[in-house]
């Protein structure tokens, strides 16, 4: 298989940049292509005052199925756009895939899978021993600057090729301001990642509610994956 499309599918981690030479300042496994932007991108907030930190990188096929199935077998809470844990009881199949996927990702076709994807805070703006929530009223508060100043970033193209992919709510994910994307490397996981790819990938792996996502898949890839900035 074309290894675009085994690390697209966080099956391949060899993108990655080694233990070992990823700088202090980037705490999680990230794909070697951003690292440099990102230090740039953390020096240009050094400067404006912004401690940038990622909370998130990497994470492979494996470690999504594992939240996935926890979610889907109600041994993780699932929450609404209000934060509010969805009572899975009550819902349909195909309903609580949804649910599931506002805010996490089908396995494979997480950009977390990808290494060019990040999750980012503002450390300076933490109280000590602050654990990140990763919620939209986080952004709107404790982080509101940070997000304006990347805001004004990404606008004037001063943002080294990070952008966000859930800017707004297209109906599919929830908005996450919190999540970048560096687009140069993104786009071209984004174009190898095809339906039919992942129909393949769910048709070789026991997924919870496999059934009803191989069902749904066309609607599923369209309003889950395909609706990106
Ligand atoms: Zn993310």
């Amino acid at each position: 298989m074309n290894p675009w499309l085994q690390q697209a599918l966080g099956l391949d981690d060899s993108q990655l940049v080694a233990d070992g030479d990823r700088p202090a300042s980037i705490a999680c496994a990230v794909h070697a292509g951003i690292v440099g932007p990102l230090l740039a991108l953390q020096a240009e907030a050094a400067n404006a005052g912004f401690d940038l930190r990622v909370v998130s990188g990497w994470r492979g096929f494996v470690r999504q199925s594992q939240i996935w199935d926890a979610k889907l077998k109600g041994d993780r809470a699932v929450l609404d756009d209000a934060g509010c844990a969805v009572d899975m009881a009550s819902c349909s199949p195909l309903q609580q895939v949804c649910a599931v996927l506002r805010w996490s990702a089908l396995p494979g076709a997480s950009r977390h899978h990808w290494g060019t994807d990040i999750d980012v805070v503002d450390a300076a703006a933490m109280p000590a021993g602050y654990a990140v929530q990763l919620t939209e009223a986080e952004s709107r508060g404790m982080f509101a600057a940070f997000h304006a100043w990347l805001d004004e970033r990404m606008a004037n193209d001063q943002a080294f090729g990070f952008y966000r992919p859930y800017d707004r709510d297209r109906g599919g994910v929830g908005p996450e301001p919190w999540h970048l994307s560096y687009r140069p490397l993104a786009q071209q996981y984004a174009s190898v990642l095809t339906e039919s790819a992942l129909r393949e990938l769910w048709q070789g792996h026991a997924l919870q509610g496999r059934d009803v996502v191989l069902a749904n898949l066309p609607m599923i890839y369209q309003r889950f994956v395909c609706a990106v900035a």
